[in-house]
Parts: structure tokens; sequence; C-alpha cells
């Protein structure tokens, strides 16, 4: 009997709900705005009218239905299912939202942070099937990362492992809103390319203007993306000496620029990984993408029992 699980992917401005079969296909989507002038706890009531409407309308037997899996942006405490202090919910401080969701519903609920959940997805139905050792990064508005270590999701105490995008890369780049000098997600977050092609073009552009400017060419802007890449390459390096991964899956919207980033990665890897299995990890786009997160939070369920 095929089993399905909820996926819930709460997001600074949306929530999508998908129900989501034991094979990783999502069978229907609902998306509601995430209002963030209400109290958390009455945006959380909202998520459960939807998921309750959800599940009516796929008309999925209850005793089908083996749990509510929930992927959020961090800090949080996967393990008491608490969204701590996302600086992207700013008003979700320490809010219990799987308490909140097992209250209304008669199944078990998990919590996730979104990139483990993404990493997750990418193992069960992406660009990570085969593998046991690999490492999934986003490079979106910020940096993030789900680890795999030996078939099972690296979580560490509270659920945050993974978190490279403050991992120093370059002081030269200067100061991180963190305080550190030369953090990763200060140089290559989607925020970071805008801004620094901002500054060089004299007017604020968007990091899709960027990449434009970079593909036409143009001089100054090269110079700087190709910086870029190779931060993302010595960060892809760290990963796979400290974690011996086999594959590392990139998505995101910076991911988007294709083949250059990945030919950049993939040779900065090949020259400088410490170990000769190392220097031939694969650098691959995550296959997903948006739907990433509903279905990553379904298999947090699926994982679990
Ligand atoms: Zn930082």
């Amino acid at each position: 009997m095929m089993k399905y699980a909820i996926g819930v992917d709460i997001g600074g401005t949306k929530v999508a709900i998908a129900v989501v079969d034991q094979a990783g296909n999502s069978l229907t989507e609902s998306i509601i705005p995430t209002d963030l002038s209400i109290p958390a706890i009455k945006m959380v009531e909202k998520i459960n009218n939807e998921i309750e409407q959800v599940i009516i309308g796929t008309g999925i037997p209850t005793d089908q239905l083996i749990g509510i899996g929930i992927g959020a942006p961090g800090p949080l405490d996967s393990k008491n299912g608490v969204i701590t202090s996302p600086p992207n919910l700013k008003k979700w401080i320490d809010v219990p939202v799987t308490r909140l969701v097992e209250q209304h519903f008669s199944m078990p609920v998990f919590l996730e942070n979104d990139a483990n959940a993404a990493a997750l997805a990418e193992r069960l139905t992406g660009a990570a099937q085969e593998n046991d050792n690999f490492v999934y990064i986003t490079v979106s508005t910020g940096i993030g990362a789900g680890i795999v270590a030996e078939g099972k999701l690296l979580r560490g105490l509270k659920g945050n492992a993974g978190d490279i995008g403050h991992t120093v890369v370059d002081p030269s780049f200067g100061k991180c809103t963190c305080g550190q000098y030369g953090c990763l997600e200060w140089i290559a977050s989607g925020t970071a390319i805008a801004r620094q092609g901002s500054a060089i073009m004299g007017k604020a552009i968007s990091t899709k203007d960027v990449f434009n400017l970079y593909l036409s060419g143009n001089e100054e802007i090269t110079h700087l993306i190709e910086r870029i890449f190779r931060v993302l390459g010595v960060a892809c390096v760290s990963v796979i000496n400290t974690f011996d991964t086999e594959k590392i899956v990139i998505g995101g919207g910076v991911s988007k620029v294709g083949a250059p980033l990945f030919q950049s990665i993939q040779a900065y890897v090949s020259e400088y990984a410490l170990n000769e299995t190392g220097r031939q990890t694969e650098i691959v786009p995550a296959k997903l993408e948006q739907k990433s997160g509903v279905i990553g939070a379904a298999a947090l369920c699926f994982n679990r029992i």
C-alpha cells in the first residue's frame, strides 16, 4: 500500500504545502503567503487550516498518511520542534511549531532546517539518489548546506549542522554581517553578488544583471565573478576534505548561471582537494529546485518512520 506524507515548506514570503508519495512525487501543492504582520501562532493556525484543506482535497485515507514534515529556515531546534530565531521570519522567536501542528492532527510531525530537507529531497528523487555521502549546497539569497554522511542526514546538536554560509573563505572581502571577515555568504550569495556588482557599476543592480554583464564579457564584473566562483571552489574543497563526500549538489538561484559555475568549481576541486577520490568529487546541479522544499519536508517522515 502506497504511503503518503504532508510536506510543509515555510519560507519568508510563502508557505508551500503538498501531499507527497513514498517515491517523492508531489501530488497536490498549495501555496499561501507568509503573513509576517501577524503573530507566529496565528500563522501556524493558517497553515493548519491549509493542511486540512489539502488532505481533504486529495481524498487520501488518513491511514495512508504517515506524518507531516516541516522545513523552515534556521536557526531552529529540530529535536524539540522549535523555530528559534530565523532572520527570515523575524517574529518567529521560540515557536514550538511541531507541537502546534501535532495538536491539530493525529499524526507525527517533524521539523528540519530547509537546506537539510532539500538534501533529503535530492536523495529521494533528485540528483543524489545513488549517494550515501553527499552534500547539498544552496546558493541563494543566503548560503546553506545539508550533509548526508553514511546514508544519514547529519543534524548536529540542534539540527543546525551544515550552516556553511559563515565559513571563512577569504578575509580580504571584508566584514560579514556576523562579524567575521570573509564569510562565504558575504561573498558568494545572491545578495552579495548584487551588492558587489552594484558597487562596481555605481548603481543598484540585481544578481541577474550582474550575471548578464558577466555573460556579455564586462571585464570588471568577470573579474568579480571569477573570484566568487573561486571562493565557492574553496568552500567545496573544505567540504570534501572534511566529509570525504562523493558528490556535491548545488542548487539555489545563483546556480542557475550553470556551466561556468560548475566547470569553475569542478576545476578548483580537481586541483586542490587533498586526496585522489576527493579530486574526483562530482559537482552537479540540483534537480528539484522549487519543489525540493516540500518534497524534502515530506521525506523527513519517510526517513524517520
Ligand atoms: Zn558571516
